[in-house]
């Protein structure tokens, strides 16, 4: 018997930490966390996968299916590529930011 793992429709977010638009959603259970802007082409989608990104397809019914090297070869998913999301933002919180002063 296949075990069903729950997979939900991707809700838009923004990052607490840089404010980039993201797309959540859990993956068989796992949760996933992409850049909102989808990868424009192959080329960008590599350069994601040497940084160490995971990706994913939107799917049409709004589901992020993470694309194992077996899914990156067959290409059969339908839908827009998006790369895991890396934050560029503050790595370090300062003082003024947890004290909430500007
Ligand atoms: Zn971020």
């Amino acid at each position: 018997m296949i075990q069903h793992l729950t997979s939900t429709s991707a809700t838009e977010t923004r990052c607490p930490r840089c404010r980039t638009a993201l797309l959540t959603a859990l993956d068989d259970g796992i949760p996933a966390r992409v850049n909102a802007t989808p990868l424009p082409d192959r080329q960008a989608e590599i350069t994601a996968l040497i940084n160490g990104q995971w990706t994913y397809t939107l799917t049409r019914n709004q589901h992020l299916v993470i694309r194992d090297a077996e899914r990156i070869t067959a290409d059969t998913l339908q839908g827009t590529i998006h790369a895991e999301h890396t934050c560029t933002g503050p790595t370090q919180l300062t003082l003024d930011d947890l004290i909430g002063n500007k």
